[in-house]
């Protein structure tokens, strides 16, 4: 068959994405996803492990172009100083960060049983069951609250069943209440709503226990010997705070600066459900963005101020509600809702880096932190959270972290972790100057003494003013990286007041750090892209970005025919040289089908070769969402693909080079 340019134009070839068409399907979803090797349950032929994954050649492609757009839009764009640490993590760091002490969840058992639950997620799981089953007996649908439960070898679906039975309406408030503040309570808390509202293993009907605390993270042995411990890291920050010294040399001694990595995190979940979205291994991308305390603005804010948020403040959160709000980052730092310019501006580059690669704006949402929630040194904290059929998650994690981590470093290491600024104008200050009776004080303290001392001698001045007027009234305490608080009196400590003429200025930068979790925003991105065309529900399209998609071109030809088979192949060979993904598809399937089964694994375009481009040359190129088809010598679609990969050129500017065509059809068989 000839290739004819036709008359009409591209806009009347297009047919608009219509997502909504069919209801989402997580099943068909779910099968597309593991048909097509996007992602598997690891070790699947023994049966596999709850919460871990292989991605395949798909899901894989598809990790590496988010990434690659995560590395240009952050570490290129920003000028960010990038690095690769240890996984591997001495165990004395992390004891220091606070993770030995307190990086862990709550969990109970089922007494009978000993099945074990993450106890919030318990406690949310029932009271979203009782809530469907008091609106089912009310006459109201809801969509199933449906949970993957990866433990096992066959995928089964796993339903907190619901029984409609109508709650009064006081119940229902304060249901609604306590999931609306569910991440903000302590173990003893979630033990006490347990018992209040007898919650209890929705399978066995069983009594759990008590929530008791787990640590989330893997112990390891380091040497022959296992005389070194160590932890898989839970996050790769530690990488970042422990090299500050180094990374600060490097900027010229001078902050703000920026450093960030890609990386492997662990985390022995306790329950890990809900796909790749809690897993036990995941990447994650991090940055630390070291600033001065006194100064948080942002040189680039301008930038971004008018990108719109939708946010979901503490104070609603607290009042028992979910009502969002839309604001520029502007308003929002303007307002004193967001703490300071620095975090609006990762907020809102976050926003861009998240819409860039597709995730639907309308489901992306950013959730303030409530006080409990919140390490007690972060100064503010919201979470990017996507919507999707698990739910609100958190996806990006954005922290004030102050000068936290930075100081226990310092203070444990005595290594000094501070920025050195050299005033212009010599200044004079008023100082509290900490001096120690040694012999008391080590008679005291014994072995902790230097560890208190360090501590003391780190703190900044409004922390020694207080002690300082504590000790004028008998005693104080010292809060020390250990976790436990010290008392010193007056014959131990003196606080007295001095002048000194300063020359340099000294500081503990503080941290902002956006950590995102780069397998949630995958999935994410996937249930975002995914739709099915109107005249097919079966046939799945992936509208995933081209930025993004594991392969940017499908190339086929209509026919067996040697001469367009070595033509194919030669097309896709050029592609290749200039670095876009393209696939060669020479099976004896139809051209429809063929482009559906790309639709499927999300590839944007496709080029096919058929007589007319061996009489004339010409080549046709297809626009996976609209099947709107372009011509044009084969040289020309080759550009045309590489500016629209680059996203240099989009479909309209392609038509403008490119003559319509609509000689093939395009549908499935
Ligand atoms: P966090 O340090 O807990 O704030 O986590 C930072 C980011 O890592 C989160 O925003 C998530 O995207 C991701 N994350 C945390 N835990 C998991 C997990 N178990 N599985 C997958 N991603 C996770």
């Amino acid at each position: 068959m000839a290739a004819a340019a036709s008359t009409s134009t591209p806009s009347e070839l297009t047919v608009p994405v219509n997502k909504t068409v069919h209801a989402f399907d997580k099943g068909v979803l779910d099968a597309l996803l593991a048909r097509r090797f996007f992602f598997a349950p690891a070790f699947e032929i023994y049966g596999g492990v709850a919460g871990l994954y292989d991605y395949g050649p798909t899901g894989s492609a598809l990790q590496a172009n988010i990434l690659n757009e995560w590395r240009k839009h952050y570490i290129i764009e920003e000028d960010m100083l990038e690095l690769d640490t240890t996984i591997m993590t001495l165990a004395e760091v992390l004891k220091t960060s606070g993770h030995v002490d307190k990086f862990a969840d709550w969990m109970v058992k089922d007494v009978k049983t000993g099945e074990i639950f993450r106890a919030d997620h318990l406690v949310e799981g029932v009271l979203e069951a009782r809530l469907k089953g008091d609106k089912e007996a009310r006459g109201v649908k809801d969509e199933p609250v449906v949970e993957e439960d990866a433990d096992k070898k066959k995928k089964k679906k796993k339903v907190v069943k619901s029984v409609a039975i109508k709650l009064d309406d006081n119940t229902v408030a304060e249901y609604d209440y306590l999931l609306a503040q569910i991440d903000n309570y302590t173990g003893p808390e979630l033990g006490e709503i347990i018992r209040k509202h007898k919650i209890t293993n929705p399978v066995t009907g069983n009594e759990v226990s008590e929530p008791v605390e787990f640590n989330l993270m893997f112990e390891s042995n380091i040497g022959p010997t296992g005389q070194i411990k160590g932890y898989l890291r839970p996050e790769t920050a530690q990488g970042h705070f422990v090299n500050f010294a180094r990374l600060l040399e490097f900027n010229n001694g001078k902050v703000p600066f920026a450093s960030a990595q890609i990386g492997r995190s662990f985390r022995n979940e306790i329950a890990p459900r809900q796909g790749l979205l809690r897993v036990r291994e995941f990447t994650m991308a991090e940055i630390e963005h070291y600033v001065d305390p006194l100064d948080k603005k942002h040189a680039r804010f301008n930038e971004v101020k008018d990108v719109v948020l939708t946010l979901l403040p503490k104070d609603v959160q607290s009042e028992g509600k979910t009502d969002l709000t839309k604001k520029t980052v502007g308003d929002a730092v303007a307002e004193g809702i967001i703490d300071n310019e620095t975090l609006g501006y990762f907020l809102g580059r976050t926003q861009l880096f998240l819409t860039k690669i597709g995730i639907d704006s309308e489901r992306l949402r950013c959730r303030q932190h409530m006080a409990n929630e919140m390490a007690h040194y972060a100064a503010d904290c919201w979470d990017f959270e996507i919507q999707s059929s698990y739910g609100w998650i958190e996806c990006v994690g954005c922290a004030d972290r102050s000068a936290y981590d930075l100081t226990v470093h310092s203070v444990r290491t005595k290594q000094p972790l501070r920025v050195q600024q050299k005033l212009d104008t010599p200044r004079v200050v008023e100082k509290l100057e900490v001096t120690f009776e040694a012999k008391a004080f080590g008679m005291k303290f014994k072995k902790d003494a230097t560890m208190i001392k360090d501590t003391l001698l780190g703190l900044e001045k409004d922390k020694l003013q207080c002690i300082k007027d504590e000790l004028a009234n008998g005693s104080s305490s010292v809060q020390c990286t250990d976790g436990k608080s010290y008392e010193i009196t007056p014959d131990l400590v003196k606080i007295d007041p001095i002048t000194v003429t300063e020359h340099i200025r000294e500081f503990t930068p503080n941290v902002i750090e956006p950590s995102f979790g780069i397998g949630r925003i995958l999935y994410s991105l996937l249930e975002h892209s995914y739709w099915a065309r109107e005249q097919d529900k079966a046939r799945g399209v992936l509208s995933l970005p081209s930025i993004v998609a594991p392969i940017k071109c499908l190339i086929v030809t209509i026919s067996q025919d040697p001469q367009l088979r070595n033509l194919i192949h030669d097309v896709s060979r050029r592609m290749r040289r200039l670095g876009i993904a393209s696939r060669v598809d020479d099976s004896g399937a139809s051209i429809g089908k063929k482009y559906a089964r790309n639709d499927e694994l999300g590839t944007p375009f496709g080029c096919t070769v058929d007589f007319a481009s061996i009489q004339n040359g010409t080549m046709t190129l297809r626009e996976r969402d609209s099947t709107s088809q372009l011509i044009g010598p084969i040289d020309t679609v080759i550009s045309v693909v590489d500016e629209l990969v680059k996203g240099t050129l989009d479909w309209e500017g392609a038509s403008k080079k490119l003559d319509s065509y609509s000689g093939v059809q395009d549908v499935a068989e």
